[in-house]
């Protein structure tokens, strides 16, 4: 497991070396979130880069710091890159040598277009939604009840 003040010593080295904080508005920042089932986060809205402090404890070392490349490649890149190639190339120089994904990481987390049903699931899009949608978990077909109401995050 790794040491919660050594993930954020690493993260703060990346940001430091890569992402360049010392821009005033531009800057970038990490913080820990309480996620279970992702381990990291690039939230291009804040610009933070989050990690989750409950996988954080169980992951190795090695893992968090793989971890942390992906995000900031996430930074160095920009939203509509998703895991495109463009984004894998980031990830690849900095060292990345995962997948797209990581232990559950929800890639779309990160879309810019988020979504809520009536019965509380997020929903997420890279592209403006242009036609209505119902939520598939709360009804197999599409249904009027269980309409998505869709916001875009402020950029
Ligand atoms: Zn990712
Ligand atoms: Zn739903």
């Amino acid at each position: 497991m790794s040491e919660l003040h050594r993930v954020r010593a690493w993260a703060d080295a990346l940001i430091r070396h890569h992402l360049d904080p010392r821009f005033g508005a531009g800057a970038w920042s990490f913080a820990f979130d309480n996620a279970k089932r992702r381990a990291g986060l690039c939230n291009y809205t804040d610009r933070r880069i989050t990690v989750s402090k409950y996988l954080a404890e169980k992951f190795e070392d090695d893992e968090i710091h793989q971890v942390l490349l992906h995000e900031v490649a996430h930074a160095l890149a920009d939203p509509d890159a998703a895991h495109g190639p463009r984004w894998m190339r980031i990830a690849r120089e900095l060292g990345y040598v995962g997948g797209r994904t990581h232990h559950g990481e929800i890639a779309h987390e990160r879309a810019p277009w988020v979504g809520h049903c009536p019965g509380g699931h997020e929903h997420y899009r890279f592209r403006k939604p242009v036609r209505e949608a119902s939520c598939g978990k709360c009804s197999r077909g599409f249904s009027q009840a269980y309409l998505i109401a869709w916001e875009r995050r402020a950029a």
